[in-house]
C-alpha cells in the first residue's frame, strides 16, 4: 500500500484497477516489484511477445500478398528478433536479477541491443536500429495497453493513469468504463480537469510521477475530494472508502431534491444558475442537475478530435441539437477558443513557443476568416431555432471586438441576402478573461450586450501563473485581491451601463465563492453542471445582506490566504452540511 498526494480537481471516490497509458516517448519508468510477483512479470512478457508475433506474422502475410516478398522480408527480421533466445533470455534475466517490471526490462534490453547495432560500421546493421525500436514499441503496446488512441471504447472498468491527456482525448473518454483519472501534470482549471468534472469522474492531477509508481491493473482508490491516491489499499481502507462511497451517494441524492426549487436567497432574490458544457449531449444531464440554461458552450471541442475541421452543416446541426435539447432555455454560444492547450490537429503540427500568449482564441479566428465565417454562419443559422447569445472569447483590445462584430455583421448580411432565417437581434457579448479587458470594462460595456467573466484565464493572466502547471498550482488563486478587484470593476461597469454580467470560470462552481460573487453583485453564474445543487443549497441559505457584508470584509484583506480562510468559515456557518459534504471523505 502506498499513498500519493496531488491536486484534487474533480470530487468523488473511485475504487477500481488502474489502466496505465503509454507514457511519453515510450520512456518506461523503472519500477521494482515484490519477488513474489516475478512469475507474473515473466508470464506478462511471454504473453505480450506471443501477441506481438501473431500481429507481425499477419502483417507479413498481407504485405507479401500486396507488395511482394522483398518488402515483407523486413517483418521476417522482426519475427526473428522476437524469437531470438539469447535476447529474450537477457530480458527474463533482468526481471529476475533486478526485480523489475517486464516493460522496464524489455525497454532497457532492447535499447542496449539497438546500441550495439548503432555502433557497427556496416550501414546495413545501422539501418536495422529503427526496426529494433519498432519491435520494442510493438511489444510495449501489448504490455502497457496503448489505449491512447482508443479511449472511447475500453473493454473494462478502469482508473486511467497517464502523464497527461489532451482536452480532446479527455473529451472522448469512454464514459461507461472510466471510473477515475490520474495525471502526472495539470492544475485545477486545466481543460483536462474541467472535462473530468463535466463527466463527473473523480480526478487527481499534478501527481508528478504517478505513471512510474502505479502499474497496470494495480488496485487503486482515488479520493477526488482530498487529492489522494491509495495504491493497492489494505482491506480496512477498502471498507472505509466503500462506506464513504455510500455516504456520497446519499448526500448527492439529498441535494438533487433541490432540483425543482429556485436558487433564491432567504430575502427573495433569485440567482440564475446555468451550466458550462463542451458537447450538446451534456445538456440533458445538466438540466437534471437544475441548470436554467447554458452560460458557456465551449464550441471548440467540436474541432478537437477530428483530423479536418467540421463543416458548416455539421456545426449547425450540433448547435441546433443543443438548442432543441434546451427546450426554450437560453444558451450562450462562445465562438471558437482554439489554441493554447486546445489545438486542432492542424494547429498541433506547428506548435507555438508560448501558446497561452500566442495566436489563440479570437486572435486565431481573426487570422483564419474563412473558418471563422463558416463557424458564425452555423451559429446564426442555429439562432432561428431558439434563444441564443454569441460570445467572443479572449478579447484583449477594442479593435478585436470591433473586427469580430464586423465579421458577424458581414455574415448576417450575407444570410439576409440569401434569405436564410436567423435571429437578427441575437445578443452579442464577450468574455472578460484578460486583465486589459477587465481594466477597460467601462469602454467595452458601451459596445456589447453582455459580459461573462472568465476567471480561469483571468487568474492565469493577472497572476502570471500557468493554469495547468502543477508546480505553480499553489500560486493560482481566484481569491487573490488583484483578481477580485478586477472582477469588482467589471461588475460595476456592467451595472452602470446596464449590461448583463455573469461569471463562467470554475470559481463560479466552488461553494466558497458563492457568497462573495453574489455580494459583489452577480445574479447569474455558470458552472460545471455537477456543482449546481450544492451552489443552490448555499444560495438558499444566505441573504443578500450576508453576501454584501462578506464582500465588504473581503475587500479589506490583502492576501488570498486571508480571503479564502474567511470565505470557508462563512460558508461553513451558513451551509455546514454542504461544506462537510464536500469534505465527506
Ligand atoms: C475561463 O477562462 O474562465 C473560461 C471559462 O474559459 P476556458 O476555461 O474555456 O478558457
Ligand atoms: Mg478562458
Amino acid at each position: 500500500m502506498e499513498i500519493k498526494k496531488g491536486i484534487a480537481v474533480s470530487p468523488g471516490v473511485a475504487i477500481c484497477p488502474a489502466m496505465v497509458l503509454d507514457v511519453e516517448d515510450h520512456k518506461i519508468p523503472r519500477r521494482t516489484v515484490p519477488r513474489a510477483d516475478l512469475p507474473l512479470q515473466h508470464a506478462r512478457l511471454d504473453e505480450a511477445l506471443g501477441r506481438a508475433r501473431q500481429e507481425i506474422d499477419k502483417l507479413r502475410k498481407s504485405v507479401e500478398s500486396d507488395h511482394g516478398r522483398e518488402l515483407a522480408a523486413i517483418f521476417g527480421f522482426h519475427l526473428a528478433m522476437l524469437s531470438d533466445k539469447a535476447l529474450l533470455d537477457t530480458i527474463h534475466k533482468m526481471i529476475d536479477d533486478e526485480a523489475v517490471t517486464a516493460e522496464y526490462a524489455l525497454s532497457i534490453v532492447m535499447r542496449k541491443y539497438a546500441q550495439t547495432f548503432m555502433a557497427q560500421t556496416n550501414e546495413v546493421f545501422r539501418e536495422r536500429v529503427a526496426d529494433i525500436y519498432d519491435v520494442e514499441k510493438r511489444v510495449l503496446h501489448e504490455l502497457v495497453e496503448d489505449v491512447q488512441a482508443d479511449l472511447k471504447t475500453l473493454d473494462r472498468e478502469a482508473i486511467i493513469v497517464t502523464h497527461d491527456l489532451t482536452p480532446s482525448q479527455t473529451a472522448s473518454l469512454d464514459k461507461v468504463h472510466i471510473r477515475g483519472l490520474l495525471t502526472n501534470v495539470g492544475g485545477r482549471t486545466s481543460h483536462t480537469a474541467i472535462v473530468a468534472r463535466a463527466m463527473g469522474i473523480p480526478a487527481v492531477v499534478g501527481l508528478e510521477d504517478i505513471t512510474s509508481v502505479v502499474s497496470n491493473t494495480d488496485q487503486l482508490i482515488v479520493d477526488g475530494n482530498r487529492g489522494l491516491v491509495i495504491i493497492n489499499p489494505d482491506p480496512d481502507q477498502l471498507d472505509e472508502y466503500r462506506a464513504t462511497l455510500e455516504r456520497i451517494r446519499v448526500h448527492r441524492a439529498e441535494l438533487i431534491d433541490l432540483r425543482e426549487l429556485p436558487a433564491e436567497t432567504s430575502d427573495g432574490v433569485v440567482v440564475k444558475l446555468q451550466a458550462n458544457i463542451e458537447f450538446a449531449d451534456e445538456i440533458a444531464p445538466a438540466l437534471e442537475q437544475g441548470a436554467e440554461g447554458i452560460g458557456l458552450y465551449r464550441t471548440e471541442y467540436l474541432f478537437l478530435s477530428t483530423e479536418t475541421d467540421p463543416d458548416e452543416q455539421s456545426q449547425y446541426e450540433a448547435f441546433k441539437a443543443a438548442i432543441e435539447a434546451l427546450g426554450g432555455k437560453p444558451m450562450t454560444i462562445r465562438t471558437l477558443d482554439l489554441g493554447a492547450d486546445k489545438y486542432t490537429q492542424r494547429q498541433a503540427r506547428v506548435p507555438e513557443a508560448n501558446p497561452f500568449l500566442g495566436c489563440r482564441s479570437i486572435r486565431f479566428c481573426l487570422q483564419n476568416l474563412t473558418m471563422f465565417k463558416t463557424h458564425l454562419n452555423a451559429i446564426l443559422r442555429a439562432s432561428a431555432h431558439g434563444p441564443i447569445r454569441v460570445m467572443f472569447p479572449l478579447i484583449s483590445n477594442m479593435l478585436e471586438l470591433r473586427q469580430a462584430r464586423m465579421i458577424l455583421n458581414d455574415v448576417m448580411e450575407d444570410l439576409e441576402e440569401r434569405k436564410v432565417p436567423f435571429d437578427r437581434n441575437v445578443p452579442v457579448g464577450m468574455m472578460v478573461e484578460v486583465p486589459s479587458a477587465a481594466l477597460m470594462s467601462k469602454a467595452f460595456a458601451t459596445e456589447v450586450d453582455f459580459f461573462s467573466i472568465g476567471t480561469n484565464d483571468l487568474v492565469q493572466y493577472t497572476l502570471a501563473v500557468d493554469r495547468s502547471n502543477e508546480h505553480v498550482a499553489n500560486l493560482y488563486s481566484p481569491a487573490h485581491p488583484a483578481v477580485l478587484a478586477l472582477i469588482k470593476d467589471v461588475i460595476r461597469s456592467a451595472k452602470r451601463h446596464d449590461v448583463d454580467v455573469s461569471c463562467c470560470g470554475e470559481m463560479a462552481g466552488e461553494i466558497e465563492y458563492v457568497m462573495l460573487l453574489i455580494g459583489m453583485g452577480l445574479r447569474t453564474i455558470s458552472m460545471t453542471p455537477a456543482a449546481i445543487p450544492e451552489i443552490k443549497r448555499v444560495i438558499r441559505a444566505v441573504s443578500i445582506k450576508d453576501c454584501e457584508r462578506v464582500a465588504r470584509r473581503v475587500a479589506s484583506y490583502d492576501s488570498e490566504r486571508q480571503v479564502i480562510n474567511y470565505l470557508r468559515e462563512e460558508t461553513r456557518k451558513v451551509a455546514p452540511e454542504v461544506f462537510d459534504g464536500r469534505a465527506i471523505v
